[in-house]
């Protein structure tokens, strides 16, 4: 999957519509101190499914949206997009938003769609929120240091195979809950004979 551009509007400091492309190749992100460039980050693995506030530097998951500057009242939503073009040609666009006290919304190609949806698309693509293709500043030494397992996961999600993960985990839960049914339904049968 190669992503092509992000949008950005209310999303941490970016408080106006931002768009940016991005080409094929390497692509670096410079600027001074303090300009965002962390959030341009934080907003891709945000709109890949980020449920965790913490590791995008937040208290709450609200504290994404503009908080407002000395200058600019703060926003009430945040929306970051992202266009894709996938193994097979076909464009995708991703869109996460975030309203105060309304919690995320996301919507795959104009679609309304869930959270799952979203991670589990990217993960079939080798990528997503965790993904070791995304490097932050303070993850380059634990990248270094990983143990073999932690290792193993991230070739496993260069593979592409994260998402089997996540299919099986829920597969082995639905044949439990059968089970259990099944076992039910023999003591309602033994209990009527
Ligand atoms: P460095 O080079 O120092 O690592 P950086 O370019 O990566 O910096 P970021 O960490 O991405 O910069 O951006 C930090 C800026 O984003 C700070 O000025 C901070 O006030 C601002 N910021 C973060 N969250 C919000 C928010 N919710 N509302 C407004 N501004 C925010």
């Amino acid at each position: 999957m190669q992503i092509t551009r992000l949008r950005l509007t209310g999303f941490k400091s970016f408080v106006d519509p931002a768009d940016l492309r991005i080409e094929p190749g390497l692509t670096g992100v410079v600027g001074p101190n303090g300009c965002g460039k962390s959030n341009l980050l934080e907003a891709l693995r945000w709109a890949m499914g980020e449920s965790s506030a913490r590791s995008l530097r937040g208290a709450g998951m609200e504290d994404v949206i503009f908080a407002g500057t000395a200058t600019r009242p703060q926003r009430d939503f945040a929306e970051v997009a992202i266009h894709a073009v996938a193994g097979d040609d076909e464009e995708v666009e991703v869109v996460r938003r975030i309203e105060r006290g309304a919690g995320s919304a996301y919507r795959l190609n104009g679609r309304d769609v869930r959270a799952r949806d979203v991670a589990l698309l990217f993960a079939d693509a080798a990528t997503g929120a965790h993904s070791p293709a995304l490097v932050s500043q303070n993850r380059i030494g634990a990248v270094i240091a990983a143990k073999p397992v932690e290792r193993r996961a991230m070739l496993e999600e260069a593979a592409g195979i994260a998402g089997l993960h996540v299919r099986r985990k829920e597969a082995e839960t639905r044949l439990r809950a059968t089970e259990s049914n099944l076992q039910r339904l023999g003591e309602l049968i033994t209990d009527q004979d």
